[in-house]
């Protein structure tokens, strides 16, 4: 049987971590749909063509350390404003989100636009600075030579691009559980998405 929960939220906002330790509680897949878009990024600054490189796009080329990087993120929120990418990649995520015994898909437009029937949505979120802080730590811990303020910068550009398209624009759906993550410990905040996802199997 299926069983979707669908997790969005903007950058750095911990729908991974969230999504991720949802999925090992609960027994589920989980698929991090932003990795299609970064993919898909990776592939345009590499000068494919961004339709082209999503109906290409193969599983395989998700499993890549490359795609983490800041670089790759605005390429990946670029080719998201493309309606005709953002089609290319709907047919797989569904089907992730079909199988059998449970799916964890986290993105911008999971509750929105792929699985608007989700069993669960949350939208996990934080203010602006908590986010670029995270991801800030996350990069140097990675051993890369960032800025906070630029990281600060990237966060607020990606997070109005993501907002403001026109092609399933990053909003939280109408019955969507809200999740701030700004005051909380990553403990808490799991803690918190089990106990909404635990609910909603009763
Ligand atoms: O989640 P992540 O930061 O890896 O996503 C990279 C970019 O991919 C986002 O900024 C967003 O533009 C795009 N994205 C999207 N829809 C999704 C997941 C990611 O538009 N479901």
């Amino acid at each position: 049987m299926s069983f979707t929960v669908a997790i969005d939220g903007p950058a750095a906002a911990g729908k991974g971590t969230v999504s991720k330790a949802v999925a090992a509680h609960f027994g589920f897949a989980h698929l991090d749909t932003g990795l299609l878009y970064r993919a898909v990024g990776a592939k345009v600054i590499a000068g494919a063509a961004p339709v082209a490189a999503a109906l290409a796009l193969d599983p395989v080329d998700l499993e890549n350390d490359a795609l983490r990087t800041p670089e790759v993120a605005q390429a990946a929120s670029e080719v998201a404003v493309i309606p005709e990418v953002r089609e290319a990649l709907v047919a797989f995520q569904r089907s992730f989100a079909a199988r059998a015994g449970g799916a964890v898909l986290d993105g911008r437009d999971i509750g929105t636009v792929i699985c608007p029937k989700a069993d669960v949505k949350l939208f996990v979120t934080a203010s602006a600075a908590c986010r670029a802080e995270r991801r800030f730590q996350e990069l140097v811990a990675k051993g890369l030579d960032v800025r906070f303020e630029t990281v600060l910068a990237d966060v607020k550009e990606r997070d109005a691009r993501d907002s403001t398209r026109a092609a399933a624009p990053l909003v939280p759906a109408e019955d969507a559980v809200m999740l701030d993550t700004s005051d909380l410990t990553v403990a808490q905040a799991i803690a918190a998405a089990v106990d909404v996802v635990a609910a909603a199997r009763r």
